[in-house]
């Protein structure tokens, strides 16, 4: 029996873990196989506070880790597979054990989205991507297209000029949404430009990526164009499937929090990005993840006593 089960290791989940471990909660962390979130696939972090000449996501991850372990927090590297609100103590399975707790935090995060064309689907892995860091390596000195307007297409694109020979933003308006030195550093990089007003409609290629499609949003204009590899950079959806009937989800899967980090089951509580549609940001995350550790421990404190 766990006092505190955490399920997820971004900064939210790991922030909760130390603050829980230091609380005297000794919580379990399961920390999924994409243990560390989706700073596990950035480069340069320059904005979160405490690291003056920046750090790379990873780097900073490991450390989160590592001063949760300090504190005594376990850790299980398996993903959640099903957890059950209905019963007390809450059941968590994964891949391979069955846990009970007396409470929840969970911060499975967000993950990528995709265009969803077919031929977007038949080629990923063969050109098609949504993770620069992962995959630029293979586009050394070739073509790419990058789609998207916000922060993660600037980043995107930023990564993949130091590697790529040329890249093509491709944008659905004539605007960007991404914060202003986002776009001051892609708009300063020689080999990127951008496509405005256009959507992919079609990938080409049979083995490997070899072209786009793109439709024109404002005269419809259809145009071919050779490229070697697209990187999708459209947003991200929350990881909230497994909650779906259990918790209440706005009409994108985000987890609806009731007040700060309280779902509407008592001893359930959320972090990150998966409730947050809004900020996500790792400091956003990681101070979300110790309300909720706090809000665990008031929550604990109350059952014991009673009040
Ligand atoms: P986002 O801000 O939602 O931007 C998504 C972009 O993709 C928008 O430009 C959108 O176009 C475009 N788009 C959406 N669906 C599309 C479709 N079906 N076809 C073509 N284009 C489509 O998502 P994000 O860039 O992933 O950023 C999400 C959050 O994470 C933001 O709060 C951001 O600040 C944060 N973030 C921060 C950093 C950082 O370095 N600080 C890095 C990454 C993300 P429209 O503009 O027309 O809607």
């Amino acid at each position: 029996m766990e006092k505190l089960i955490i399920i997820g290791s971004g900064p939210a989940g790991l922030t909760a873990a130390i603050y829980a471990a230091r609380g005297g909660l000794n919580p379990l962390v399961v920390s999924g196989r994409e243990a560390g979130g989706q700073l596990m696939l950035t480069t340069d972090v320059d904005d979160y506070p405490g690291f003056e000449e920046g750090i790379q996501g990873p780097d900073l991850m490991v450390k989160m880790r590592k001063q949760a372990e300090r504190f005594a927090t376990r850790f299980i590297n398996e993903d959640v597979v099903s957890v059950d609100f209905s019963r007390r103590p809450f059941v968590v399975k994964t891949e391979s054990l069955i846990l009970n707790s007396n409470s929840l935090i969970l911060s499975t995060g967000a993950s990528a989205m995709w265009l969803g064309l077919a031929s977007e689907q038949r080629l990923i892995g063969k050109g098609v991507s949504s993770c620069a860091v992962c995959d630029g390596f293979f586009f050394k000195d070739k073509n790419v297209i990058v789609v998207g307007g916000g922060d993660s297409a600037m980043r995107e694109a930023a990564y993949l000029s130091k590697l790529c020979k040329k890249v093509t933003v491709v944008h659905r308006r004539d605007k960007l949404r991404a914060q202003v030195a986002l776009q001051e550093l892609v708009k300063s990089k020689k080999n990127v430009d951008f496509i405005w007003n256009s959507v992919i409609e079609e990938i080409l290629g049979q083995e490997k990526v070899s072209g786009v499609k793109l439709k024109n949003t404002q005269t419809g204009e259809i145009s071919q164009m050779q490229i070697d590899g697209v990187f999708i950079a459209i947003g991200h959806k929350p990881n909230t499937d497994f909650l779906k009937g259990q918790l209440d989800l706005d009409e994108k899967g985000y987890v609806v929090v009731e007040n700060e980090t309280h779902t509407k089951i008592p001893g359930v509580f959320v972090a990150g990005d998966m409730a947050d549609y809004h900020y996500r940001q790792a400091v956003t995350a990681a101070g979300m993840g110790c309300k909720s550790a706090m809000d665990v421990e008031e929550y604990l404190e109350n059952q014991k006593f009673g009040v």
